[in-house]
């Protein structure tokens, strides 16, 4: 029977086997739950068993078990590293439910479910994919080892000190991410790209209390204003960022890169209109999708000074605070570039006031080469499931695992989603569609066969 066929053959029986792991509420920031999580991964390991995996095991790891399991039987051809998630996030608020959380329920080709789409279903895909080509062909065309934590809803504690104490055993060619969504409904994308992140609060001291604005007002430096004036400084008229080296580390988009952004399905009328905002604004030279996910930026995200209750109040402010933050791109580097900022900080504040600027969080960019041939491996399947091109993404947003898995494991990295952002994750209603479980552990099989051409080049 060819594997297609068994695909097709197994549909009922691999969607009751997704619904036996939806039943389970395996809520991981709820201590009450802890049993239902370990049940769960339980759940996992023996559905990775049956797939005909070897060496599975559910791992204990300090907090909620992660889940391992291997297919070492094709020597000399790459090996596959599949992550994901078992555990799901609260169902709260439960009234909002059409059909209850734990009670997989299928409407219009679609199952209910919390946990659906982030991350059983997509993460099940691969493993009834392993199955599929286990019965069908009796062996696999690229080694193939699972990482299935329990701990993604609540910040993945212990997997880099997973990682860091099992480098052997994790050892691969390329790493796949199956919990993210398409970036249009039968528009698969492969995320190769993610922004990090550099976090500072700034504060300005004047006096040692506030003052009254009427009696000292005038002469005595106010750090309100002279934030304000300092951070309108930190960007130019064309929406640069001023902060000197700042840029000196970004690697420009490709031409094949922005040529993949013209490709995108998107319309830039129609997100300002989705945002109800007056008009779009940014770097000049980029588009607002090129803005979002591929260029570095700065932000104010949060300032406070003086009397900001109902009413007037006559006060000259003793202190004012700013928190910034910058988005990264490859290969910005977070410590190099909050210590960038504070010193030009530092520089532009006057010496009437004090100034103090704090580091408070940071988080690498990441980004597989555009020209990675896993890359085209992933876009090979792609045309094979859906018959067209895949779509080429990097996003603005920061995933500190994947970043994880290529300092600690040196693993190249592809995101690749068959969810709908559409799918309601962390919310009521989640879902799942079926359709795309399907095209899921097909687009799985396909990739498998496309990985096993590529030579491994480590990053
Ligand atoms: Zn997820």
């Amino acid at each position: 029977m060819s594997v297609t066929d068994y695909v097709e053959q197994n549909q009922e029986r691999f969607q009751a086997e997704l619904f036996r792991l939806l039943e389970i509420p395996s809520v991981s920031t709820d201590p009450a739950r802890q049993g239902e999580v370990a049940r769960c991964a339980e759940e996992v390991a023996a559905q990775l068993r049956a797939a005909g995996l070897e060496g599975v095991e559910v791992k204990e790891t300090g907090g909620h078990p992660l889940v391992y399991g291997q297919w070492l039987g094709a020597p000399g051809a790459p090996t596959v590293l599949i992550y994901g998630h078992y555990d799901v996030q609260p169902e709260d608020p439960v009234e909002l439910w059409t059909s209850p959380p734990f009670v997989p329920t299928i409407r219009d080709g679609k199952v209910y479910a919390r946990g659906a789409t982030d991350d059983k279903g997509q993460v099940i895909a691969h493993v009834k994919a392993v199955e599929a080509l286990m019965k069908a062909e009796g062996k696999l065309p690229v080694n193939v080892k699972f990482v299935i934590e329990g701990e993604e809803e609540i910040g993945s504690r212990n997997l880099a000190p997973f990682l860091e104490k099992n480098k052997e055993l994790l050892k691969a060619d390329v790493l796949v991410i199956s919990d993210s969504a398409m970036f249009a409904p039968g528009k698969p994308s492969i995320v190769y790209g993610l922004r990090g992140l550099a976090y500072v609060q700034v504060e300005l001291k004047g006096a040692d209390s506030d003052l009254h604005s009427g009696v000292f007002g005038g002469a005595v430096p106010n750090p309100g204003f002279e934030l304000c004036k300092l951070i309108a400084q930190l960007k130019d008229e064309d929406g640069r960022v001023t902060v000197p080296g700042f840029y000196d580390k970004v690697v420009d988009l490709s031409a094949q890169e922005r040529s993949d952004y013209a490709r995108l399905p998107f319309d830039n009328e129609e997100f300002r209109k989705e945002l109800n905002v007056p008009g779009l604004s940014g770097e000049k030279g980029w588009t607002p999708l090129e803005q979002r996910s591929a260029r570095p930026t700065l932000e104010i995200n949060g300032m406070l000074c003086g009397w900001t209750g109902p009413g007037a109040k006559t006060v000259l402010p003793a202190k004012s605070m700013a928190k910034i933050s910058c988005r990264l791109v490859p290969d910005q580097d977070p410590e190099e570039i909050a210590r960038l900022l504070a010193e030009h900080i530092k520089k532009l504040c006057p010496p009437t006031v004090e100034c103090e600027v704090m580091s408070l969080h940071g988080g690498k960019p990441w980004v597989t080469p555009r020209e990675h041939p896993a890359l085209e491996c992933a876009n090979r399947a792609v045309q094979t499931v859906f018959g067209e091109q895949a779509l080429f993404v990097r996003e603005g947003g920061s995933i500190p695992i994947v970043v994880d898995f290529q300092n600690i494991l040196g693993l190249p990295g592809l995101l690749v989603g068959f969810g709908l952002n559409t799918e309601n994750l962390h919310a009521p209603d989640e879902h799942f569609d079926l359709g795309n479980y399907q095209l899921g552990i097909r687009l799985s099989i396909e990739l498998m066969r496309e990985l096993a051409t590529y030579k491994a080049s480590r990053l």
